[in-house]
């Protein structure tokens, strides 16, 4: 047994043993919040007479809770069985499992993911007649959820205006096809969980009874409907013990409440209150950028982290040309990061939205780094470009079953599951493909007419993309795929974040295929080259959970975790803070927090990157530094300066270094040249030596390119 509170501070060791009641533990990031809960567990475990059974504790994501169960086990030396330890949704669920009946569920009630609660949305508001141009049903679901997050039924609300009457009415239908069909999205595991209780009684005795310690952490991101559950569970005699950040508080754009935090004080009896300040995550000038950031937001609970540890290195600031060579600088800098001896997944890069993770993993993929990306899929492996892609396939073979059943009906046309099934058929029986077995059916009129329309307009659409896309470049060729086919008004008129980050990795994808157009020795197809590369990217496994890979994730995705060493990348204008938090008011003030969080992720070493050009999303886009990196004291910044020193070894590639590759070739990374048809540009890479050696130039106007230095003809400027 270890002495679980010889390796705490004062403040630590008396949350930890503190008799029975209702507990805040407010405090910044590092300070140990997580420990405490852990060791809390544990402590109650060894010395009192409760056992795991009578203990929940509620993580914000379940690879937490794991790790959660796992540390408890590992302080406890034995396994923990009974404790329920969970997020939200999950302990929900098990409660809703667990009593069916009472929730007025089937014992196999369906959870429904949002892609599922979408499309039946979708459903009824066809159904009700219900004018989706005005109302959209992407518009319509995120108003559900919002309500539901707030313990709202339809029956609770009055519509007073043509938009509520709207959602109302397919608030309702909505209820009642779920009702019918026992599915429960992820709004309705916690409304009905909190019914559950709430409306019965003998549970509820039970539950308080059997639960008599119950453990929250992250608590400042709980939205209204958790609250109450909590509130509801513990009742007067449950003891609560809540953990968490106001600082950190970065979901208020689904609904999570900061104002919990305060309400819990107040609600709950006898609250006792824990500050921590001992932060024993970071160095000294990982903090103070921490704190000199965070200082700039109002209305904070107020704290003061300080730290023991010496200020370590300072913050490395690099300030890239465009986005490949942010990319190629990270990636560089992992490389000597493990030749040093560390571990690759002490490394973690952290950006503000999804899309920005492509370059950063070609680059990783072209310098053989494994890498994984935390909480999300790797860019090729993304519905909306599998999707794309899928068209583009079909353009180039008629024949790729794959690719047509992947978007026969996507973004939906009317051909239903009957008509694919005739078709597949036919194929089968026939040993031909999906594509000729469609003309034969059609010959045949297999079909009734409405879906033999269905399927010649579909046909129509494929030969048409393929006919309008001959002379074009690859990235018109892919635009115009992601336009005709539908696609993109498909993902325009859906709304919410998810939708957004569809649209940007759409937009992203062009972007990806630009490189191949700026490709000098442009490969015979560049388009099946790009194909080809794509299902490469795909392909490549997921990294194993074993194979020691770096971590790529968001920074929403970051809470909680801490990492060596940590790369905030594209720390500018637009997109970090995201552009869409200059609109609505307390958007900026929660996109700081989520920089704070990301820079409290960093033990050891801390870079922020910016480019100066970027092209994201399709557009190039100049946008310079983030307002948040002046609010960094520039005592603790050190500017990565590499172009004037030129000692940049960019992309060194089989034991060949750049820089000695360039010198090698009679000319200079960072050197301004000129060139015949792209004018003025930077060199920023070498790969390869003698006639063969290739040049990524950045040019001022036609941005980054590769070309054969033997017939670049570039003139030194
Ligand atoms: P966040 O707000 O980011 O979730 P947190 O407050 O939950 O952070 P923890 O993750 O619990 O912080 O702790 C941060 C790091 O500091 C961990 O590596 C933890 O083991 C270490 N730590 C916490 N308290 C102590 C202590 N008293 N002595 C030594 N190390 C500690
Ligand atoms: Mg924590």
């Amino acid at each position: 047994m270890t002495d679980l509170l010889a390796s705490l501070n004062d403040e630590q060791r008396q949350a930890v043993s503190a008799t029975p009641g209702n507990q805040l533990i407010l405090a910044g990031a590092g300070s140990g919040k997580t420990r405490v809960l852990v060791h809390r567990i544990a402590w109650l475990l060894q010395n009192t007479d409760i056992t795991p059974y009578g203990i929940m504790a509620v993580t914000f994501t379940n690879k937490a809770s794991r790790e959660m169960r796992e540390r408890i086990e590992e302080v406890l030396g034995f396994p923990a069985r009974g404790m329920w330890v969970g997020t939200f949704h999950g302990l929900a669920h098990r409660l809703l499992k667990a009593h069916f009946k009472d929730a007025k569920l089937p014992e196999n009630f369906q959870i429904l993911d949002s892609d599922d609660q979408l499309r039946l949305l979708k459903k009824l508001v066809k159904q009700l007649n219900i004018d989706d141009e005005r109302f959209p049903t992407k518009e319509i679901q995120w108003w559900i959820n919002g309500q539901k997050d707030e313990g709202r039924r339809a029956a609770h609300i009055q519509a007073w205006d043509p938009q509520t009457e709207a959602q109302l009415t397919v608030y309702s239908a909505y209820e009642e096809a779920c009702l019918r069909g026992g599915f429960v999205d992820f709004g309705e595991l916690l409304l009905r969980a909190h019914e559950l209780l709430r409306d019965n009684q003998h549970l509820l005795e039970h539950y308080r009874e059997r639960f008599q310690y119950v453990l929250v952490d992250e608590f400042q991101d709980t939205n209204t409907i958790q609250y109450a559950w909590l509130r509801l569970l513990a009742g007067e005699t449950g003891a609560v013990t809540a953990v968490g950040d106001d600082d950190q508080s970065i979901y208020g754009w689904r609904g999570a409440k900061i104002e919990n935090i305060q309400q819990f004080e107040q609600e709950f009896s006898g609250v006792r209150t824990t500050r921590l300040e001992q932060n024993y995550r970071s160095t000294g000038s990982i903090l103070k950028a921490a704190n000199a950031v965070i200082e700039n937001n109002d209305d904070r609970l107020g704290k003061e982290l300080w730290t023991e540890s010496d200020d370590g290195e300072a913050i490395s600031l690099y300030s890239a040309f465009n986005e490949q060579d942010e990319a190629h600088f990270i990636t560089e800098r992992i490389e000597q990061w493990v030749e040093q001896g560390h571990r690759r997944d002490s490394s973690a890069i952290l950006y503000r939205s999804n899309a920005q993770s492509r370059v950063l993993e070609e680059a990783l993929i072209r310098a053989g780094i494994p890498y994984r990306i935390y909480g999300g899929q790797r860019f090729y492996d993304r519905l909306e470009i599998k999707n794309a892609l899928a068209y583009l396939r079909l353009v180039i073979s008629r024949n790729d079953d794959t690719a047509l059943e992947r978007v026969i009906n996507v973004p939906t046309r009317g051909i239903g599951n009957k008509t694919v099934d005739v078709v597949r058929e036919f194929a089968r029986d026939h040993g031909c493909s999906m594509w000729e077995a469609m003309q034969q059916v059609l010959q045949h009129k297999l079909l009734t007419a409405r879906a033999g329309n269905a399927l010649i307009s579909f046909m129509h659409l494929i030969d048409q993309m393929d006919q309008a896309t001959d002379d074009l470049s690859l990235a018109e060729m892919t635009e115009q795929a992601i336009e005709m086919s539908g696609l993109k008004d498909h993902h325009l008129k859906e709304k919410g974040e998810k939708a957004q980050a569809r649209l940007e990795n759409l937009d992203e994808l062009v972007t990806a295929a630009k490189v191949y157009d700026a490709d000098e020795e442009q490969p015979a197809s560049p388009l099946r080259q790009f194909l080809d590369d794509a299902a490469l990217d795909a392909g490549e496994q997921q990294a194993e959970e074993n194979i020691d890979s770096v971590q790529l994730m968001t920074l929403h995705s970051a809470k909680g975790l801490e990492f060596p060493q940590v790369f905030l990348a594209g720390v500018e204008k637009n997109i970090f803070p995201h552009k869409m938090s200059f609109d609505e008011p307390g958007r900026l003030a929660e996109e700081r927090r989520l920089c704070y969080v990301g820079i409290t992720r960093a033990m050891e070493k801390l870079y922020i990157c910016y480019a100066e050009s970027r092209r994201l999303h399709g557009k190039e886009s100049f946008n310079g530094p983030s307002a948040f990196i002046r609010e960094i004291p520039s005592s603790v910044i050190e500017e990565v300066r590499l172009r004037t020193q030129v000692t940049r070894p960019v992309s060194a590639v089989k034991g060949f270094s750049s820089v000695h590759a360039a010198a090698d070739l009679g000319v200079k990374l960072g050197q301004r040249v000129f060139h015949q048809k792209f004018g003025e540009g930077v060199i920023m890479a070498v790969e390869g030596a003698g006639g063969n050696a290739r040049l990524q130039i950045n040019f001022d106007y036609e941005g980054s390119k590769w070309l054969v230095m033997q017939y670049a003809n570039l003139r030194p400027m």
